[in-house]
């Protein structure tokens, strides 16, 4: 999906009042009721909603639904890239938005700049896209039910993304610094590095290869699987070198000077899960074997060394450090992780081989007809949820600058 910007410089405060009506409506509403949304954005007149109304429509922020019992609209993701965005800008976290760097199965990425010129990357959650991760979703949820839900989960993916990183790279971990989160969008350093897929050769693999095995360990020792450690999700950044400059650069990959220091960089953290959660051990297993088997058939480097085992790692594990803890305590819940997990499982397809999950209850109840129709996340329902709060943050009762994003 295209985030297209052009209509942010031209919303008027009353066309933002309504953007912000219309999300906050969906909190309850699956179709918002045009006169609620008048109610909502406390406009006096109803004429003007009318205009406002209808030109949210002609950018794509709103759409127009009918319904058997009434007409009303719902958000769509351009309406909700355009209030994070807002956000985003309200609080000096981006100025200006640049070219898209990736397309990911469930996210565009963007770089971007803060008003001081810093490089970052903006990262659009976008679940709703029809992808391996949320085949279990797309079987028994999106069939029913509307756009909103996606929303939704796509928010708790940005949520839980940005509250792993933060603590991650508070503990020295090597992530990208997060900056910020809004809706389903997280903003983080920009890490000026190719993921390791695109990489044919490394002067020493026996090294990096220790280099991220010990990573999984040392995230486990905090009681912490990331679920997707694979070569999409590492980026190689190298610092010295000669002159930094690549040995060869092909359409291929790259290698790199025989000399470089290269450093590894973990990203991508929706499927993160604790060291406590049933099946951890699959998981700690599937991360250590996409590297084995990466670093076996492309960097033709087979390691002599068993393991890393999961029951090796947190063994003697402190349980005042464990970081999947202090996540579910001070900001994603062990609800919100359920109510995420439920529809998105961690399941890695950027892999060619990889393994399939093992089945649990959720997976057997969902192969159930009958169950389908309870399969309704209830958003007033889920601690922490608090979208007036953000929409109130979201300043979207504001026109932006021009020339700003
Ligand atoms: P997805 O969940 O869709 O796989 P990722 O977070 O893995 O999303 O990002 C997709 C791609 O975007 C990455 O493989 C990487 O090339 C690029 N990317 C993501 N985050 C950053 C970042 N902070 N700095 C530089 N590139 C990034
Ligand atoms: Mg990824």
């Amino acid at each position: 999906m295209k985030l297209d910007t052009r209509a942010l410089r031209y919303l008027t405060t009353e066309d933002w009042r309504v953007l912000a009506a219309v999300e906050q409506g969906s909190k309850n509403h699956e179709v918002v009721p045009t006169p609620l949304i008048a109610q909502l954005s406390g406009m006096r007149g109803g004429n003007n909603v009318h205009k406002n109304i209808s030109t949210l429509a002609k950018d794509g922020l709103i759409a127009k639904v009918k319904n058997a019992r009434y007409d009303g609209y719902r958000l769509t993701y351009g309406g909700l890239d355009y209030l994070a965005l807002n956000t985003h800008r309200k609080g000096d976290t981006i100025f200006s938005l640049g070219n898209q760097i990736g397309v990911g199965k469930e996210s565009d990425i963007y770089v971007c700049a803060s008003p001081s010129s810093r490089q970052l990357v903006l990262k659009l959650h976008r679940l709703g896209r029809i992808s391996f991760r949320t085949v279990k979703a797309n079987r028994d949820y999106l069939r029913n039910r509307n756009a909103g839900s996606w929303m939704y989960l796509s928010r708790l993916a940005a949520q839980k993304e940005h509250a792993f990183m933060k603590v991650l790279h508070r503990e020295g971990f090597p992530v990208p610094e997060p900056v910020a989160w809004s809706r389903h969008t997280v903003v983080m350093e920009f890490i000026d590095a190719f993921p390791l897929r695109m990489i044919d050769s490394v002067p020493d693999p026996g090294k990096l290869y220790a280099e991220l095995m010990d990573m999984i360990v040392q995230l486990a020792q905090r009681g912490l699987i990331h679920g997707d450690f694979n070569e999409f999700n590492i980026l190689i950044k190298e610092k010295g070198g000669s002159g930094g400059q690549r040995e060869e650069e092909t359409e291929e990959g790259s290698a790199f000077a025989k000399d470089a220091t290269l450093t590894p960089i973990l990203i991508d953290f929706p499927q993160t899960l604790s060291t406590n959660h049933t099946n951890a051990e699959f998981y700690f297993d599937r991360d250590v074997n996409c590297v084995k088997r990466y670093f076996e058939r492309r960097l033709r480097y087979t390691s002599d060394e068993p393991g890393p085992f999961l029951k090796d790692a947190i063994k003697g594990i402190d349980n005042e450090r464990r970081l999947d803890v202090e996540v579910e305590a001070t900001g994603f819940s062990r609800k919100m992780a359920k109510e995420l997990d439920r529809f998105v499982e961690p399941v890695s397809n950027e892999v060619e081989g990889a393994e399939a999950v093992p089945a649990d209850e959720d997976d057997l109840e969902d192969e159930d007809e009958d169950e389908q129709e309870e399969a309704e996340i209830d958003i007033e329902d889920v601690e922490g949820f608090e979208p007036e709060r953000e929409s109130r943050e979201a300043g979207a009762l504001e026109q932006p600058d021009d020339a700003t994003v």
